[in-house]
């Protein structure tokens, strides 16, 4: 084993950000942990494009454009890609909306919605567009492991990275795998 460190990057597309809290929450193992990797992109760092890297791991599934950039973009740079929580696995709990028209949904929140002063559906060219339904990443691009829960519990991020530090499957116990 060289010194180099383990290259880390993380990323939340439609997700809620409770998959990198959960990461944080292995505390003061984050110390330990920070000696054997460093981060790239990341809500942690602000490296602003994902370079090459060791492990990616994706919070989140996809709903607009940008979200599909981000994950290609991963999916180039990152030698092993994990699909971290059920938003990224089956879209989880924002994937409810593709029960609905996505036409409707605009409606509803930016013209008739409660409390609408101004209405109109924001088009800026800035703004990424919606896409038609939110995906699990896996219909994007090909994924390596899933680590599932909403959000997963620290300890199973630990038994998913640690191994895989040392050129390891990962192995995560029963306990820490659920779906909720
Ligand atoms: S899986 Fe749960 S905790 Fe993770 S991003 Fe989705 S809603 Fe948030």
């Amino acid at each position: 084993m060289t010194d180099q460190k383990i290259r880390i990057a993380t990323a939340s597309l439609a997700g809620c950000f409770g998959c990198h809290m959960s990461f944080l929450d292995i505390d003061e193992k984050l110390v330990q942990l920070n000696e054997r990797i460093e981060f790239n992109r990341s809500p942690l760092t602000d490296i602003k494009h994902c370079g090459p890297s060791d492990i990616g791991l994706i919070e989140g599934g996809v709903c607009n454009a940008d979200n599909v950039r981000v994950l290609r973009e991963f999916r180039a740079n990152c030698k092993v890609l994990i699909a971290v929580g059920a938003c990224a696995i089956n879209g989880g709990v924002p994937a409810m909306r593709n029960y609905f028209d996505l036409r409707e949904c605009l409606e509803e929140v930016y013209l008739h919605g409660t409390g609408v002063t101004n209405p109109q559906i924001p088009d800026d060219a800035e703004l990424p567009l919606l896409l038609d339904k939110v995906y699990p990443v896996q219909e994007v691009v090909r994924i390596d492991y899933f680590l599932p829960g909403c959000p997963p519990p620290a300890d199973a991020f630990l038994q998913m990275l640690m191994p895989l530090l040392d050129g390891k499957a990962p192995h995560i116990a029963n306990n820490q795998l659920h779906y909720d």
